[in-house]
């Protein structure tokens, strides 16, 4: 796609050009610290929306509407004039011609920011992947929200028991912070607001269960704080199964290493997550959940005008791999763009520190886990730090004011405003003999 004005063409352009792939938020972040680069930036993405993935479990259990979490990345850099946005998917990097190929042809980069995130690992668990639900976009969290609310359709006219039973159970696997909180949330709103919606509905009827395969919930947490949070999901009948593993599920029952099994209609599958496959295609070396090894600098050994950030990047810290988090993503970024400043400016380039701003859950209404620096607290203090960090961290003025709007409806009300099946889940379909079990999710 070397056209004269198209996004492959370096020869029109006097300027160096940075090509920064993905808008999450390493890609926003670092692109914002380039603004007032004399170079012309060009963010590449397959989604034309930045998207917040801390909040996605509260858009699959109908506590707020998609848009409320998402914003157009045009929005974003209306004002900065060095920008530019290219929606497309990358399925390749040419380290040595130093070209991006995507669905909309090659992108040529002087330098290269990859922010691509990561992926849904199911540990080659293929039936797991087919019945299960993941929780990593928008259309995921839709689904769940859809398929959860179906099953209370559903389970409502049902009179075989052993049916009923399944179509109530709500596994949920993976004992981090976003199956804690899809745990936690989905238990509240079938407590406190779908038992207004079913009045037949006997609440001790249905079950939620989070497996989880170590002997802790919250890894990376002091073990109080885990243990804080295994009491409160209990206390909001949650089972909480430890050092369970799932080994396989057909859409009906789960199979556990124990030997045990589940009847469920819904697994959502929180468990494990690697490198965005995009690496795959890169020869560079990858380090564990096959994130791309980094130096110091945050360049790609061999390819110094190449830079990997955020959940794509492998880096160790204290002697562990840097978390897949936010905060890291954001700081990686702003190294990065300072990088590709000092380069262009013929400054030293920096090495990235790690500042851990601490660690944050929530576990439903008025309960939370917080570490931040050398203080531990839970319950309603941490709740609150919970909401006023996401609230703080949300992009766009309207997508906070709809989310506290949203909060404090469900808070005031114990209601959940958006209870709505917008589409029936290909599960449905399948149930009703109408796709082949293949094409469920
Ligand atoms: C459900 C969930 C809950 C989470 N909760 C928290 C939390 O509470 N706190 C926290 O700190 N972190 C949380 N995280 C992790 C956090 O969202 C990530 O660490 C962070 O988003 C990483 O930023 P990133 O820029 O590396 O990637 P991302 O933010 O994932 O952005 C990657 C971008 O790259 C684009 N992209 C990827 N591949 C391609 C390609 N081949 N072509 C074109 N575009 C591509 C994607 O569309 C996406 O826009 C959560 C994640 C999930 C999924």
């Amino acid at each position: 796609m070397r056209q004269k004005d198209g996004p492959g063409n370096l020869e029109s352009q006097r300027r160096p050009r940075v090509v920064v792939v993905g808008a999450g938020f390493g890609g926003v972040n670092a692109a914002q610290n380039l603004s007032n680069l004399d170079a012309d930036i060009l963010m590449v993405d397959r989604r034309n929306y930045h998207l917040f993935q801390p909040l996605l479990y509260q858009v699959a259990t109908a506590g707020v509407a998609p848009s409320d979490i998402a914003y157009p990345v045009r929005a974003i850099f209306r004002r900065q004039k060095n920008f530019d946005f290219l929606l497309a998917q990358v399925n390749g990097v040419d380290l040595e011609q130093r070209k991006l190929l995507t669905s909309r042809g090659a992108v040529d980069y002087d330098y290269l920011i990859l922010s691509i995130g990561g992926e849904t690992n199911f540990f080659g668990l293929d039936s797991v992947q087919e019945n299960g639900f993941d929780l990593k976009d928008i259309d995921d969290a839709e689904n769940i929200r859809n398929h959860v609310l179906l099953m209370f359709e559903k389970a409502r006219h049902e009179e075989d028991e052993e049916i009923c039973r399944a179509l109530r159970t709500f596994v949920i696997v993976g004992g981090g912070p976003t199956g804690v909180e899809t745990a936690g949330s989905i238990s509240e709103l079938i407590r406190l607001v779908l038992v207004k919606d079913f009045p037949d509905l006997d609440v001790g009827e249905v079950r939620v269960i989070l497996l989880e395969m170590t002997e802790e919930l919250l890894p990376g947490f002091p073990p109080d704080l885990s243990e804080k949070a295994v009491n409160t999901l209990r206390r909001k009948r949650v089972e909480v199964r430890l050092k369970e593993t799932v080994t396989g599920y057909d859409g009906e029952s789960i199979s556990l290493k124990s030997g045990d099994s589940i009847l469920a209609n819904t697994l959502i599958w929180a468990a494990g997550v690697r490198a965005e496959k995009l690496v795959d295609s890169m020869e560079v070396q990858k380090g564990k959940q096959e994130r791309v090894v980094v130096e110091e600098t945050l360049q790609v050994p061999g390819h110094p005008e190449v830079y990997v950030i955020g959940d794509a990047a492998f880096m160790e810290h204290d002697g562990q791999p840097l978390p897949m988090v936010a905060p890291v993503a954001i700081q990686q970024a702003k190294t990065a763009a300072k990088n590709i400043r000092n380069t262009l400016e013929g400054r030293p380039l920096e090495k990235f520190v790690y500042k851990d701003p601490g660690s944050l859950a929530t576990i439903g209404r008025s309960a939370a886990v917080a570490r931040i620096g050398r203080f531990k607290f839970h319950g309603f203090i941490a709740w609150i730090v919970w909401l006023a960090v996401h609230l703080f961290w949300l992009i766009g003025f309207r997508n906070r004011l709809f989310v506290l709007i949203d909060w404090a409806w469900d808070y005031i009300l114990y209601e959940r405003a958006v209870r709505l099946i917008t589409s029936h889940p290909k599960s449905e379909q399948h149930d009703l003999n109408l796709v082949e079990r293949e094409d469920k999710r």
